[in-house]
């Protein structure tokens, strides 16, 4: 099994499916319209950021973009549909970042797209609830068992793997 990752707690929240192919190295990323436009957004809306902002490295985890002064993480996301991945991508950032001493860190999920920001914060909750949520994604990922089945959500249509998924269908 692999470090865990930012993208394990989100697939995690998203999908049991999607977490097992990405944690496997199964990869469809590259032939995914929804991930190329999610590039693309990274590398256009903001084309001042990279002055501004600092790229940072934190257990296996990659943060875009980190104002080390006001010690805020951007995030920046395509739309809100997958809101609750969305936080807890960042919380899990959020975690991290005071794993490593820093004290009152907060985040800022973007979408450009849609003209709305969300502030995320970490909760005392949040601080008990991530340790055990790691604890289980790891307890998941060694388990030996099968691919888990296909969730058969509209979100589907969107995902990567929905090629893989659906072929036999
Ligand atoms: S297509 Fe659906 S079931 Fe398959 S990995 Fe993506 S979200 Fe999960």
């Amino acid at each position: 099994m692999k470090p865990l990752t930012a993208t394990h707690v989100k697939y995690y929240h998203l999908c049991r499916r999607k977490l097992w192919l990405f944690d496997r190295d199964v990869w469809m990323e590259h032939t995914s319209e929804a991930v190329a436009a999610g590039e693309l957004l990274h590398r256009t809306a903001y084309p001042q950021r990279a002055e501004r902002y600092r790229e940072i490295s934190l257990g296996g985890s990659k943060i875009d973009f980190y104002d080390p002064q006001r010690k805020v993480v951007h995030e920046l996301k395509k739309s809100n549909k997958m809101e609750a991945s969305n936080v807890a991508q960042v919380k899990y950032y959020l975690w991290l970042l005071e794993e490593h001493g820093v004290d009152g860190p907060t985040a800022i999920l973007e979408y450009p797209k849609l003209r709305q920001t969300q502030t995320v914060a970490l909760s005392d909750e949040d601080r008990a609830r991530i340790p055990d949520e790691l604890a289980a994604l790891r307890a998941l990922l060694a388990d030996g068992t099968a691919c888990p089945p296909v969730l058969h959500k509209p979100f589907c249509q969107q995902c990567a793997y929905y090629e893989f998924c659906y072929v036999a269908e």
